[in-house]
């Protein structure tokens, strides 16, 4: 086990409970903050790492995703919400909430269970630690900002190759069924897809492990939960105006995602807007005249030129 800390009172009692190590953390341990306090206490009451590390990333996962459904799923049923919902005329029926969510399910059994119980032994060979004090938090902060900046390119030409040709009827047509996205339908993807677009995620912080040899388990967990939530919200369906993307101009949000669903074309990026703007695939009857304007003004510029 790893020396998380240095704990002689757990030692001398024989298989603790989760609640005995809690307690004694708390007593002993008063330099920690209550989350350092509690990440300690997992790692010494589980004795395993491996354990410890892949229950704690599949729980995690389970718990944010669904939890952050939930309050997705209630908004759907609240008839005053509708003023904010993207395509008001489609609300989604339990009947196909329940699918949904049985599809998502099977994929996370069978094809997340397998990285996730083998992510430990990944994260020693990387460095990457699970001990106490964590890093400061102006540290996560950079790295996650840096994560964000990352997984949004790969998502980006990612998701624009998912819209080319076999691509796109092989695997990308199952996340399209529903032109009219909720929240649950964040990860209801082809397997491939699942993969591929899930190591934007994955595979920047580990290439970062690997270069630095300094990057947290904490810091990590913490990424794939914020990145869990703006897959979420981005499918929610519902653009309120205390929405982020109102006050981050360059966040995408629901509202930039919704159209996607709906066109079928265009606003392939997951988190910021900059990629489709840049590149011109941004979605949407206003996005498709504004290019169209745009390549009108160019051939007349050009026309007068050769006048
Ligand atoms: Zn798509
Ligand atoms: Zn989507």
């Amino acid at each position: 086990m790893t020396e998380i800390f240095n704990s002689t009172v757990l030692e001398t009692i024989e298989s603790p409970s989760l609640l005995t190590v809690v307690e004694n953390v708390f007593h002993t341990q008063h330099q920690l903050n209550v989350v350092e306090k509690l990440w300690a206490s997992w790692y010494a009451y589980m004795q395993n790492d491996t354990l410890a590390t892949g229950l704690l990333f599949f729980l995690a996962h389970e718990l944010f995703y669904f939890g952050r459904c939930l309050p997705w799923y209630v908004i759907d049923k609240i008839p005053y919400f509708r003023r904010w919902k993207i395509q008001p005329t489609y609300i989604p029926s339990d009947k196909e909430q329940w699918e949904c969510m049985k599809s998502v399910l099977k994929s996370h059994f069978l094809v997340e269970v397998f990285p996730i119980w083998t992510f430990h032994p990944l994260c020693k060979s990387l460095g990457i630690s699970v001990s106490v004090p964590f890093p400061p938090f102006t540290t996560m902060l950079k790295e996650w900002a840096l994560f964000f900046v990352l997984e949004d390119m790969w998502h980006y030409w990612a998701h624009r190759l998912f819209h080319y040709g076999p691509f796109y009827r092989y695997v990308h047509k199952q996340h399209h069924k529903y032109a009219a996205p909720f929240g649950l339908t964040a990860e209801y993807a082809h397997p491939a897809e699942v993969i591929s677009l899930g190591a934007g995620t994955v595979c920047f912080p580990i290439l970062y492990a690997y270069i630095y040899r300094d990057l947290h388990l904490f810091t990590l967990t913490c990424w794939i939960i914020l990145r869990l939530m703006q897959a979420v919200d981005s499918h929610s369906g519902y653009d309120f105006p205390w929405s982020l993307h109102n006050f981050v101009p360059f966040w995408a949000g629901a509202e930039h995602h919704d159209l996607h669903h709906h066109y079928f074309i265009g606003n392939y990026a997951s988190s910021f807007r900059f990629w489709d703007y840049v590149l011109d695939t941004e979605a949407g009857p206003e996005a498709k005249a504004e290019r169209e304007a745009r390549r009108k003004a160019k051939a007349e510029t050009a026309a007068k030129k050769h006048l």
